[in-house]
């Protein structure tokens, strides 16, 4: 059976108990085509939306027997080229199952459906008290978030999504569910298979379930803005912050060019286009205040030209809303263009070299693009424009953003902090773990999906 007989009798078997869920239509392999990236689209030969952990592992059993890839899609924002099915087959969409299917206020876990939101989620939580805090700016599902090993502005205070996972229901490629993890907050019991997913970007295993830690929504809140008059003092605030181990809840930087951005996109009045730090405290009201009072002396040592409280809900909502629109911000900089953005993640103590090494390199290049970062975690993201269908301006972003990884990682860090590695950051996988580490990720890949069909093309370059 040649490779598209094999895609035919999946497809034709499939549709038995998929029905129309299972569809070849145009405009369907389109959308599934690629992510929110800039690699050039590749059609899968049909979409299936699955609805039950069931349909999942009769779907992966069929692809696995005939060899047909299997790219699984959760809402397709990923940045880095991971959903583009670069060897056809079928794209796997999980966003249908959606239910929130337990959630224990005494013990303050959950147990989800993949394709559940954050936003969903914490709608969902809204009157039980309780919060969901992995918040990347962007409308994903939870499944793809675990997939990515994604975080958000919360991380410096509530952790990454891999601290707040618990457990996993995976089908493997072979059609075999398996759960990992369980209900306890901890456990020495074995191998960490949950950990184990969670990053691997859809190449080991589809995740049909997951259980989630759940916080309590905190009794005080309050956000401050504090601008700077360089890049440097804003960037030595943060370190100073973390060194002095003030329990900030969120701490991010925008610098001058992001700061325009968002004040033109989100119509921030009361801001200058300045290198600015958005920071939010949690707790009770005796604590929130002690640590604003705190952070504000160290901004002002460092010469923060103003810190602007916001301790109403609205006004906090459309200060962290402009954040998290900072992406769309940039890119509606220069109309007829896009963005591709870095996600380097370095020591905190390497921060400042990193950011304002980043931002000369940037400079240097010509390109317009834009510093936005979740500084507490050592994160920052360059968002590099580049005229819509010119792929030599193409190029040239990837040459910058090349640059600034290969500065991060020269101070000890990483070239994703967040986005993953899909396609577009393979190329520094045996650079920061050897040869030796990466051959027992593979052999873990071959473990688990001897025949490759899972997301193939991804995180390794064959
Ligand atoms: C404007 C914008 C802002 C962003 N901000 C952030 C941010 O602050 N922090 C951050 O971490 N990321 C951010 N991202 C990137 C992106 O939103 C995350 O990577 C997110 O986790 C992807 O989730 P998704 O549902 O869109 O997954 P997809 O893009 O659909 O898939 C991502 C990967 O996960 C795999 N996958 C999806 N679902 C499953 C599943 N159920 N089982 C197994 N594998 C699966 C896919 O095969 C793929 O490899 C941003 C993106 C945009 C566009």
């Amino acid at each position: 059976m040649d490779a598209s007989e094999a895609v035919e009798a999946v497809i034709s078997a499939a549709r038995a108990f998929m029905g129309d869920r299972l569809s070849v239509n145009r405009t369907v392999r389109e959308q599934h085509s690629r992510g929110e990236d800039t690699t050039p689209p590749t059609l899968p030969d049909a979409v299936a939306f699955a609805e039950t952990t069931e349909e999942v592992s009769r779907l992966l059993a069929l692809c696995h027997q005939h060899g047909v890839a299997v790219t699984p899609f959760g809402a397709g924002t990923s940045l880095e080229g991971h959903v583009n099915p670069v060897r056809g087959g079928v794209s796997l969409d999980l966003s249908r199952m959606t239910a929130v299917l337990e959630v224990n206020e005494e013990d303050m876990d959950c147990l989800i459906e993949p394709g559940v939101t954050r936003q969903a989620l914490n709608a969902f939580l809204r009157d039980k008290g309780m919060f969901f805090p992995v918040d990347p700016g962007s409308h994903c599902t939870i499944g793809g978030m675990c997939a990515t090993r994604a975080s958000g502005t919360n991380a410096v205070r509530y952790g990454t999504i891999r601290e707040n996972v618990l457990g996993l229901e995976v089908v493997l490629a072979d059609g075999r569910v398996i759960e990992t993890g369980g209900r306890t907050r901890k456990a020495s019991n074995g191998y960490d298979l949950t950990r184990l997913f969670i990053g691997s970007e859809g190449t080991l295993g589809v995740i049909t379930k997951v259980r989630l830690r759940l916080h309590g929504i905190p009794e005080a809140v309050s956000a401050a803005v504090s601008q700077f008059p360089t890049l440097e003092a804003a960037v030595e605030t943060v370190i100073t912050i973390m060194q002095t181990g003030i329990p900030v809840a969120r701490i991010e930087l925008l610098d001058d060019d992001q700061m325009e951005a968002c004040i033109r996109y989100s119509k921030l009045t009361g801001f200058a286009a300045q290198p600015t730090l958005f920071l939010e405290f949690h707790g009770s009201p005796a604590a929130v205040r002690e640590q604003a009072a705190v952070v504000e002396a160290i901004a002002r040592d460092f010469g923060a030209a103003s810190f602007a409280w916001a301790t109403e809900a609205e006004e906090r909502n459309r200060l962290w809303q402009a954040r998290h629109d900072a992406y769309w911000a940039a890119v509606a900089l220069k109309p007829g263009h896009r963005g591709i953005t870095t996600d380097v993640c370095v020591p905190i103590s390497r921060l400042a070299e990193a950011v304002v090494g980043a931002k000369a390199t940037a400079k240097d290049s010509g390109l317009t693009s834009c510093i936005v970062g979740h500084v507490g975690d050592g994160n920052f993201h360059c968002l590099i424009l580049f005229p819509e269908n010119d792929p030599e301006g193409l190029e040239r972003a990837w040459a910058l953003d090349r640059a600034i990884v290969a500065q991060g990682l020269a101070l000890g860090g990483t070239c994703s902090g967040e986005h993953g590695i899909g396609l577009g950051k393979r190329e520094f996988l045996e650079q920061e773990h050897g040869a030796e580490a990466l051959a027992v990720m593979r052999g873990l890949k071959a473990s688990l999906d001897p025949r490759g069909i899972l997301n193939p093309g991804k995180m390794f370059r064959n």
